[in-house]
């Protein structure tokens, strides 16, 4: 079955004993239990629950994985897969990265021994330079938030399978619609399903994917011990918002190549970053690995004072945090999503203070268009 179907009827689809085409939100914290030593199935919603099981389901199945963990954010199922290693691990990462990610590796995971080293992993040589004797995973973003670096995962991949250590990928920016990273021999895939999987800017989620029996087995038990679960009602706005998300999110691309070509014509814009440019440094690798190159966009203005003009200004586009929605939203990464980034990593990937990104949503191009000329004047 082809994705498109797929994202429509999700896993089951339906809720076999009624009918319903709407998968039912099972708004229940426990199970009653036939008898003793008995169980439906469904014993209590940290370890189950039919809404949530449901989604993870079509998660794992859009990835072509065979287990998917729903939970209540993206940072929680980025710290459930460092539950996977010990004191003493070390992980290479990408050093272009959710200011998140990087705040939690740093903040959290660091004072419990394990180490880290980030490095600019579209250059692969510098990923295997990189590895340790301790060495146990590599985490990619690509395409990287904000600088939209592409870093080659079934090159990554070699590297670590020689290695025998994990490859992690974060897919969140181009989602299983577009990218699929364990079909290129990655082993755990992660989400941010606040993004373009719930697609509407209205609930947090995040996700793991995996095609592993043993690795599965490990998540399924940090996630049931660690709690951090996704509520029925969010799942199911998830799964109602995975619906939609072809349609969505080919928009957003369509969208984003025309605003990226015109940012690319303005005389106030120095530099655009948009992997759909032919002329991007990732542009021929994302055609290999990916089919689409999604709807983010980072560009510099050629004078730091522009910056707030365009941010105080912009109307249709608002000013804000997150990205993926069906509206379009700008941010402004340096005091935003990347302020936990020292500077001396900031100045090295080029996340300065003239350095706008955009989540292009589904509206008219010509008002987004616009709206950019208005705000940029
Ligand atoms: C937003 C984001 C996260 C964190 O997800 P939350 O749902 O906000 O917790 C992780 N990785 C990427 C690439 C993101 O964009």
């Amino acid at each position: 079955m082809r994705i498109e179907t797929k994202l429509v009827h999700g896993c089951k689809g339906f809720d076999p004993t009624t009918g319903a085409i709407s998968f039912p939100i099972y708004q229940s914290a426990t199970f009653r239990h036939p008898g003793p030593n008995q169980s439906t199935g469904y014993d209590y919603s940290r370890l189950q629950n039919p809404t949530r099981e449901e989604l993870e389901n079509t998660l794992a199945c859009l990835e072509n994985g065979t287990t998917g963990c729903a939970f209540s954010s993206g940072m929680a199922a980025v710290s459930t897969v460092l539950g996977l290693f010990s004191p003493g691990d070390h992980i290479i990462v990408s050093d272009d990265l959710y200011g998140g990610t990087y705040r939690l590796f740093e903040e959290f995971y660091r004072k419990y021994g394990m180490e880290f080293t980030y490095v600019d992993t579209s250059d692969i040589n510098s990923v295997s330079q990189s590895i340790k004797t301790n060495t146990k995973a590599i985490f990619i973003e690509t395409p990287t938030n904000p600088m939209m670096k592409v870093t080659d995962i079934a090159a990554a991949v070699e590297i670590a399978k020689n290695s025998g250590i994990l490859t992690i990928v974060d897919n969140t920016f181009l989602t299983p619609y577009y990218q699929r990273p364990l079909e290129l021999g990655a082993d755990i895939v992660v989400h941010s399903g606040t993004k373009y999987l719930g697609g509407h800017n209205d609930t947090l989620a995040g996700f793991i994917v995996v095609n592993d029996n043993d690795i599965a087995e490990k998540l399924r038990l940090l996630q049931k011990s660690v709690g951090a679960v996704l509520s029925p009602f969010d799942s199911w706005l998830v799964l109602r918002g995975i619906k939609t998300l072809g349609i969505r999110i080919e928009r957003q691309e369509q969208n984003a190549l025309a605003i990226a070509k015109w940012l690319k014509d303005n005389k106030s814009v120095e530099k655009v970053f948009y992997v759909g440019l032919p002329e991007h440094e990732g542009y021929e690798i994302s055609k290999r690995q990916a089919s689409g190159f999604g709807g983010m966009i980072s560009f510099t203005v050629n004078k730091v004072e522009l910056v707030e003009r365009i941010l105080e200004r912009v109307k249709v586009i608002a000013f804000a945090e997150s990205l993926g929605g069906v509206e379009s939203l700008i941010t402004y990464p340096i005091v935003q999503t990347h302020s936990a980034i020292p500077k001396e990593i900031r100045d090295r990937i080029g996340v300065n203070e003239q350095l706008l990104r955009l989540s292009v949503g589904i509206e008219c191009v010509d008002d987004l268009i616009k709206d950019l000329e208005q705000a940029i004047g």
